[in-house]
């Protein structure tokens, strides 16, 4: 029998989205090797989050009261629950907290670990990952061979299953131990109102915008529909939008529900980050552009007459 303990993340008091991902995935490759899933969450009030969890899988959720993010402090903690508990199989977030002390909570437990995976599977008593390799050109299938397994997963590359969990809870006693850094402040960059990795619906625009002039029609469909912008290389290198917003080999990797790329042709710079989006909509006045390889939906049209009437009917639905 091998437990898996899994991480879960809060932003701003709310639990984000990729603690159910994590949960679901925990609970699905626990049942898998006749283990259980536990849950850590590391926040203020974690515990008021137990019955979500539990909804979607966790048999225990692990709470531990800390009221600022900091990566040694997070692995500290994390490392100390895997100690305890001696758990063999650890499923962390790839969300920018997690990329920052998955690492270390492998480093400090000796383990191997694999990062930004979009699937894991049991294999006799293994667990394989599955994750995406040259740009997302190829898929590399990775199996650990030490006896403590740490797996990063990209967020919404997991389905959020129904199986409920036990749902018991159990406040650690774990602390944040010796932390040689303090983080003195962040500041969001780029204006962005939804964030990119964490966006369910994406709206990209690329060179078709044709000027900076254009991005507030695209702002108008993402505050329309809860949507995050994005946008191509050229787009940012014309200077027409912030680096932050930028999807690709050199910008953010995203994986939405939706993602929506308007007067972008789809290269493979382009696609390394957002080709594992769930659906992909183009709207592009080129049939033969490449994106349309790729996408779901596609709409050979003007950008600039598809993106309004669009977002006029989103407004009348949606209110
Ligand atoms: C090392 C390296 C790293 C890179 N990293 C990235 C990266 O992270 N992200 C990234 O995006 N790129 C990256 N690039 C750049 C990439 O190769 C492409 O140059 C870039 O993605 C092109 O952006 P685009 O699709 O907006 O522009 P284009 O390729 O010029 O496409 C513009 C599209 O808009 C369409 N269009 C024009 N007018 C309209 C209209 N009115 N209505 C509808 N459609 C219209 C055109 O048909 C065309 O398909 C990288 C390149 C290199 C070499």
């Amino acid at each position: 029998m091998a437990n898996v303990l899994v991480v879960g993340e809060i932003k701003d008091g709310a639990l984000k989205k990729i603690s159910k991902e994590v949960t679901s995935t925990g609970k699905k490759i626990a049942s898998q090797l006749g283990g259980q899933v536990e849950v850590l969450l590391i926040g203020e009030g974690a515990d008021k989050f137990a019955s979500e969890l539990s909804a979607v899988g966790a048999d225990k959720v692990i709470t531990v009261n800390l009221a600022d993010f900091n990566p040694e402090a997070y692995a500290n903690i994390i490392a100390g629950v895997a100690k305890e508990k001696g758990s063999s199989f650890i499923i962390l977030p790839h969300t920018g907290q997690g990329k920052d002390y998955s690492p270390r909570v492998a480093v400090k437990l000796g383990a191997g670990i694999v990062a930004d995976v979009v699937e894991l599977k049991v294999d006799g008593g293994n667990v394989i990952a599955r994750k995406p390799i040259y740009s997302g050109k190829a898929f590399a299938n990775i199996q650990i061979n030490t006896g403590v397994k740490v797996f990063t997963i990209r967020p919404n590359s997991q389905e959020v299953g129904s199986t409920a969990g036990a749902g018991a809870i159990e406040a650690s006693s774990q602390t944040a131990g010796d932390v040689k850094t303090k983080i003195a402040s962040t500041e969001l960059s780029g204006g962005n109102k939804v964030q990119l990795t964490e966006a369910s619906i994406i709206v990209s625009g690329g060179r078709g915008l044709k000027g900076p002039e254009n991005f507030p029609m695209l702002q108008e469909l993402c505050d329309t529909i809860g949507a995050a912008l994005g946008a191509s290389r050229a787009a940012v290198d014309a200077g027409w939008i912030s680096h932050s917003h930028q999807v690709g080999q050199t910008g953010k990797t995203v994986s939405p529900n939706c993602y929506i790329a308007c007067g972008i042709s789809g290269s493979i710079q382009h696609m390394a980050g957002m080709g594992s989006s769930k659906y992909i909509v183009a709207i592009n006045k080129d049939g033969d552009a490449p994106i349309f390889k790729v996408a779901t939906f596609g709409v050979v049209a003007d950008l600039f007459e598809v993106v309004p009437a669009v977002t006029k009917e989103f407004k009348k639905v949606l209110g």
